[in-house]
């Protein structure tokens, strides 16, 4: 009995050394590595689910090695969570890393399972965070987060009902709008006289996106808003919490009047404008934006 106790008592003695010594190599290693491998592979880094701040590994990607190795990863993670108060994320349960120089997607959100708005992945394209000279980059990053936040906001179990049997309000594509919902409401005030000429439109012909957007621009803060109201709502919603100063354009306004009328929303952007400690110029962001826009205009697709 004795013996046995000695011999777990080594072996636990023998674990937690070389627990201790392999944390240490993963220290050592981990600076070094970072600054030696500054390749920037294309496809999958890393897929996650998250709780809360937490993330758990689920599948780690071809892109995960190089620069955007788990150092990188992390500082990313660490910057959207410092970012959006934890409860604007509550539905955020897996995340995805990857990384896309041709691709115009900077992030995305969809629900895991299509049945259940409640579990929501994010998707974020690390080659919109780190710029061509390796540079982290701020402020889109920011805009870009909060943009996908509004999604999450907007559409999950608390505003919409999957299924589209008698729904008289906003669909959003993944179901029927509670008629109390924001976007119900948005929809309502921005979008009712034009969503028909809007409907006529193939998704995919940036060029006749663009022409709708040319005929109605005094409505949106961004080309991309015009696309459809789950964008505008998004796109809005990012301009609310990180616009300075009101927007010459009446219905712009009017836009960031509607998230004034939510108590919680109010809270929300103080809450996010609270957590910035960088310089965010909305003009260079709406430029970049606009630049990708009009890449996909010119390129057909
Ligand atoms: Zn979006």
């Amino acid at each position: 009995m004795k013996f046995t106790k000695h011999l777990l008592f080594l072996f636990f003695a023998l674990l937690s050394v070389s627990i201790v010594s392999c944390d240490r190599e993963d220290e050592d290693d981990e600076y070094p590595n970072d600054q030696a491998d500054q390749t920037k592979s294309s496809g999958l880094v890393a897929r996650y689910s998250v709780s809360g701040n937490t993330l758990s590994l689920i599948e780690s990607g071809p892109a995960a090695s190089g620069f955007y190795n788990q150092t990188r990863q992390n500082e990313f993670w660490n910057f959207f969570t410092n970012l959006i108060p934890s409860d604007a994320r509550q539905v955020m349960k897996e995340l995805e890393l990857f990384a896309d120089p041709d691709d115009g997607t900077a992030a995305y959100v969809s629900p895991i399972n299509d049945n259940d708005l409640s579990l929501w992945i994010m998707g974020h394209n690390l080659d919109f965070i780190w710029d061509d000279n390796n540079q982290f980059v701020p402020g889109e990053s920011a805009y870009t987060s909060i943009h996908e936040i509004a999604h999450l906001l907007t559409l999950d179990n608390n505003q919409v009902n999957v299924g589209n049997s008698g729904c008289s309000s906003f669909h959003t594509g993944e179901g029927c709008s509670n008629t109390d919902s924001y976007i119900n409401q948005f929809y309502n005030q921005f979008w009712a006289d034009i969503y028909g000429e809007l409907q006529s439109i193939d998704q995919q012909d940036f060029g006749a996106l663009f022409a709708f957007y040319n005929k109605y621009q005094d409505r949106f803060v961004t080309e991309y808003a015009a696309t459809n109201p789950g964008e505008d709502i998004a796109e809005s919603f990012a301009t609310y919490v990180l616009a300075d100063a009101p927007s010459e354009k009446d219905i712009v306004n009017r836009k960031m009047s509607f998230f004034d009328g939510f108590p919680e929303l109010v809270n929300l952007k103080a809450r996010i404008k609270g957590n910035i400690n960088f310089t965010i110029s909305l003009p260079g962001i709406r430029g970049e934006r606009s630049k990708r826009f009009m890449a996909r205009v010119g390129s057909g697709i």
